[in-house]
């Protein structure tokens, strides 16, 4: 059997209620897998930096990049006034690591009157993210400007992972998995109507990365990024897989979430070469925080995002299917999703389900 070691990084408030819920699914399941896992507690956050005056500490990065095969993250806490020498944590570690896909599957489970089933795919590393800004002092006031950065490499890299992930997406539906797609279809979304060079480097790249001859039973569409969020929520079971630049994936990202109900029910994944970060989608929700309430189901099923791209499709694939089973039956919900039970009850009945 096999050995992965996963750093485990709670950060602040519910972080630190929901990650040892992904570390417990990892301990129960089922050993015919051929799988084991060892983990080691990392800090960043918050308070962190409280404490420490850093939000992320170099040990952390250390570690991760040294002894580990993949990560949880929780959530941090950002501070709502600008503090001297604070930076997020986690978009640091996207770049100290080289992830450069978020990836953010959004699904209902079955019997839901309007069914989504679809995966953003977010480039993670430049656009407008790459935070070169400037404010110029002019007669008029001030002007302030920011850098969009586009690259061929990244825009290839992330097409490239959509394309894949479609193919995945369809050998899972091929061995028997209900969907409420047929084929594999990537959407592109892009602004390129108006930003020629860089959304049309973005489009165009993108083009091409799904043209490769691996990608040919995948069906590729492409959609401008503003009537893209209209048909997301008109229609959003016409979406498999859509791939965008850093700043429309990121706003995509939330309001797909929206469809589902609760933010404590929707996963991401950090992912570079040979490294992946699970990473639920919620913050910190210091307005539960400390009540033993927080749905652990995000990052539950960040733990299943994690394994699958470590290449552990199967270990992922139970994971998801004891979430499915507890949010059919309904029984064990937490208040989020208007039941009563506790983080710990749901982990439990999903540990079950295994
Ligand atoms: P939030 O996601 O923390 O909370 C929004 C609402 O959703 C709250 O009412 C909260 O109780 C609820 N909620 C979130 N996750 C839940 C869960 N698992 N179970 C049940 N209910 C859940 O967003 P916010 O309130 O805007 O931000 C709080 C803090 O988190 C801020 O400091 C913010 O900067 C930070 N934040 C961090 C991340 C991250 O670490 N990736 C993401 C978003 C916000
Ligand atoms: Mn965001």
């Amino acid at each position: 059997s096999k050995t992965l070691r996963i750093g485990l990084i709670p950060g602040d408030g519910i972080g630190r209620e929901v990650i040892p819920a992904g570390r417990r699914i990892l301990e129960a399941l089922p050993s015919s897998l051929g799988l084991k896992f060892s983990f080691v507690n990392l800090d960043a956050g918050f308070d962190t930096f409280k404490t420490t005056g850093k939000a992320l500490p170099e040990k952390t990065v250390e570690t991760l990049q040294k002894e580990c095969d993949g990560a949880l993250f929780g959530a941090v806490s950002s501070p709502s006034t600008p503090t001297p020498g604070y930076s997020s944590p986690i978009v640091a570690l996207r770049k100290r690591l080289a992830l450069y896909a978020n990836v953010r599957p959004v699904k209902t489970v079955k019997k839901n009157p309007s069914p989504v089933d679809l995966v953003i795919v977010r480039e993670n590393t430049e656009d407008l993210y790459v935070k070169e800004e400037k404010t110029i002092e002019t007669s008029d006031g001030k002007v302030a400007e920011a850098i969009k950065r586009i690259s061929e490499k990244a825009s290839w890299n992330i097409a490239s992972m959509a394309g894949e992930i479609a193919l995945r997406r369809q050998r899972v539906r091929e061995s028997g998995a209900e969907s409420i797609h047929k084929a594999p279809l990537v959407t592109i979304t892009h602004k390129s109507n108006v930003l020629s060079q860089t959304d049309g480097l973005f489009r165009s790249t993108a083009r091409s990365a799904l043209a490769q001859q691996k990608y040919k039973s995948v069906g590729v569409e492409e959609q401008i990024v503003d009537s893209m969020v209209y048909k997301l929520f008109r229609q959003p079971a016409a979406y498999d897989v859509i791939v965008a630049p850093n700043l429309y994936g990121d706003i995509l990202s939330d309001g797909a979430a929206a469809l589902v109900g609760s933010l404590g029910l929707v996963p991401s994944a950090n992912v570079g070469e040979g490294f992946a970060i699970g990473e639920p989608c919620h913050g910190s929700a210091p307005d539960i925080e400390g009540k033993g309430i927080a749905n652990p189901i995000a990052t539950l099923r960040s733990v299943g995002l994690m394994l699958e791209f470590l290449g552990e499709e199967q270990a992922a694939a139970k994971i998801y299917s004891a979430v499915d089973g507890n949010l059919e039956e309904g029984r064990l919900l937490s208040p989020d999703m208007g039941g009563q039970a506790k983080t710990d009850e749901v982990v439990e009945d999903v540990l079950r389900r295994l």
